[in-house]
């Protein structure tokens, strides 16, 4: 059995990642270059790997290849926070300006056109609809819907893995620590990367960030509530 992890080198890619490798025999890794401001992350998921590959017991053996694709046309023809120097804010809809239109269906659309073309059938996601920053294609329907469009338009039975869906933050935290215990959070904390100003000279105890923006908000407020309990 084998599975292809989207892994942007944040946080929540991570954990679904380290989940992967406990679970199927042979795991690759899909990341994007879609011109994101936080571009740094392609760095960090960079380094992840390689400490991942020589500290985390599953990945020895386990860890196969990683791709890296460019998806520079979407920043191109998308107008966020996520993809242009503009202060991050929230627009009529409710929604956050960082949201990119289509960014996981294109995602998800491509990793499928890679697993397909190397022979896998799992391909397995860090969204999340419990802890959110509301984007509408991170929730479970979307995904499922996605997964049904993928599969009648390829004729394959891929399956679409969430681990945490309905997991909040401090779980997502907890679920490394099960996996892997100390030297896996150590590696998160040390070695991904969420901030959405890409900013990585602030160290707190939950890893880089400005601390502010809404992405650092919510890795640090998980990070707290696991530490301190509910
Ligand atoms: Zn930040």
């Amino acid at each position: 059995m084998s599975a292809l992890v989207l892994f942007s080198g944040g946080q929540d890619s991570a954990v679904c990642l380290a989940w992967a490798l406990a679970r199927f025999d042979r795991v690759e890794t899909i990341g994007f270059d879609y011109g994101q401001r936080h571009r740094v992350e392609l760095e960090v998921r960079r380094t992840f790997l390689g400490k991942l590959a020589a500290t985390y017991g599953p990945a020895v053996t386990r860890l196969g290849r990683d791709h890296l694709l460019d998806l520079s046309v979407l920043g191109a023809i998308s107008d966020t926070a996520m993809t242009q120097e503009t202060e991050i804010a929230f627009n009529a809809s409710g929604l956050p300006n960082t949201f990119v239109p289509g960014r996981n269906l294109l995602f998800l659309t491509f990793a499928a056109a890679v697993a397909y073309r190397r022979g896998i059938k799992h391909l397995v996601t860090g969204v999340c609809e419990t802890d959110y920053s509301g984007y509408p294609d991170c929730r479970d329907d979307t995904i499922k819907a996605l997964q049904v469009a993928v599969n009648l338009g390829t004729e394959s039975r891929f399956v679409i893995d969430t681990p945490l869906m309905w997991i909040d933050k401090a779980a997502t935290w907890a679920m490394a620590d099960d996996l892997g215990g100390n030297p896996l959070v150590d590696l998160i904390v040390e070695d991904t990367h969420t901030c959405y100003l890409g900013d990585r000279t602030q160290r707190h105890s939950w890893g880089y960030g400005c601390g502010t923006c809404p992405a650092c908000e919510l890795r640090s407020a998980g990070y707290r509530k696991w530490v301190e309990g509910p």
